[in-house]
């Protein structure tokens, strides 16, 4: 089986080296990676991701914060980093020769695009501006969240830092970075790049079909990217799955096997949906499945809990 895929993000890139010993291709309307994404990843668990196709990420950490600060409460942090994504995908797509080929499976790798897979109905994609910028202070996560979005200023190693908000829209998300500004003393200063993009907040059961035709879905095209913004992970794991049908034959149990392995998505999308909707017995008795999902990468339970509260009355 010919095998396109198009999108060379993290899952299009990972799902190429999984598929190594396939007739496998891959393209991109990119002509070399760029860096819109804050680069914050879930560490055990991308490392051991990575592992799979030869990687070592710690190559790629720019940065292990010690806690992760929001809405000016301290959280401890267990095992979130920084990495340098654009990096890592410009030494993978060194090894790659991009073909645009007539195939028989066609992989729609290309994020928020959803290019090739049909539209979604009542699709939810929020903007998002970030800056790389230099400040030096401490070497945290800094998140200040409001209802409908958050800015963060996620450090990049050797004084640099990641700094963008995500709202309903840009001119909410540049009013979030000035609240970020205040709360942590970024000061606005000379920025060295900026970018804008898009996020998909539905989750992966509001993203169907994964597969059309010939056409199969993978990473934020299907909406595996969390209610808070976690999308590495969710891209290279659902590469994994895809990889894991194909290899035994089994494209008809992708769908369900996506849906049963992001639960945990859908949960934090129901919490980000009631505190937006401001229902908040229904964001109270979410809560605590959030916050054993929050476990794997945040300490403290009982600091987290307080955090949250104060962020519902935001
Ligand atoms: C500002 C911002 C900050 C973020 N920060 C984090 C973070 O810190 N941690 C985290 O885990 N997640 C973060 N995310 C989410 C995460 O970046 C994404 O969920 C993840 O990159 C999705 O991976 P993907 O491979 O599915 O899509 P993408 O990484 O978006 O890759 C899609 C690829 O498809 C290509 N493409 C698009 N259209 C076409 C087409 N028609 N034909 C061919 N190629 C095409 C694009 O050029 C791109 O290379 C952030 C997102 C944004 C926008």
């Amino acid at each position: 089986m010919r095998i396109q895929i198009c999108g060379a993000g993290v899952a299009g890139t990972y799902l190429y080296f999984l598929l190594s010993g396939f007739d496998v291709y891959i393209k991109d309307v990119r002509r070399k990676p760029d860096c819109r994404c804050a680069w914050g990843v879930t560490y055990s668990e991308a490392k051991e991701l990575y592992r799979k196709i030869g990687l070592d990420l710690d190559e790629y950490v720019v940065s292990r914060p010690e806690c992760i600060v929001a809405n000016g409460f301290r959280i401890k942090n267990k095992n979130v980093v920084i990495f340098d994504k654009k990096k890592l995908l410009e030494d993978l797509w060194g090894q790659i020769e991009f073909r645009d080929i007539r195939a028989d499976l066609y992989v729609d790798a290309t994020g928020h695009n959803r290019a090739l897979l049909p539209e979604i109905d009542k699709d939810r994609l929020y903007p998002t501006l970030q800056t790389v910028e230099e400040h030096n202070a401490e070497e945290n996560i800094y998140v200040y969240a409001r209802k409908t979005g958050y800015a963060w200023a996620f450090p990049l190693g050797g004084s640099k830092w990641h700094v963008g908000a995500g709202d309903t829209t840009e001119m909410r998300a540049i009013e979030l970075i000035k609240m970020l500004r205040q709360e942590y003393g970024f000061k606005e200063g000379d920025r060295i790049c900026g970018c804008r993009a898009k996020i998909r907040l539905l989750p992966p059961s509001k993203c169907r079909p994964f597969v059309s035709g010939n056409i199969v879905g993978v990473g934020e095209s299907i909406g595996c990217v969390s209610g808070f913004g976690e999308g590495n992970v969710p891209a290279l794991e659902s590469a994994r799955i895809l990889y894991e049908c194909l290899v035994d034959n089994e494209l008809h149990k992708y769908e369900s096997r996506v849906l049963e392995n992001f639960q945990w998505i859908e949960e934090e999308y129901k919490f980000v949906e009631a505190v937006q909707k401001d229902k908040k017995l229904t964001a109270l008795l979410e809560l605590p499945k959030v916050l054993s999902i929050e476990r794997r990468s945040i300490e403290s339970p009982v600091r987290d809990i307080r955090c949250l509260i104060k962020m519902l009355k935001h």
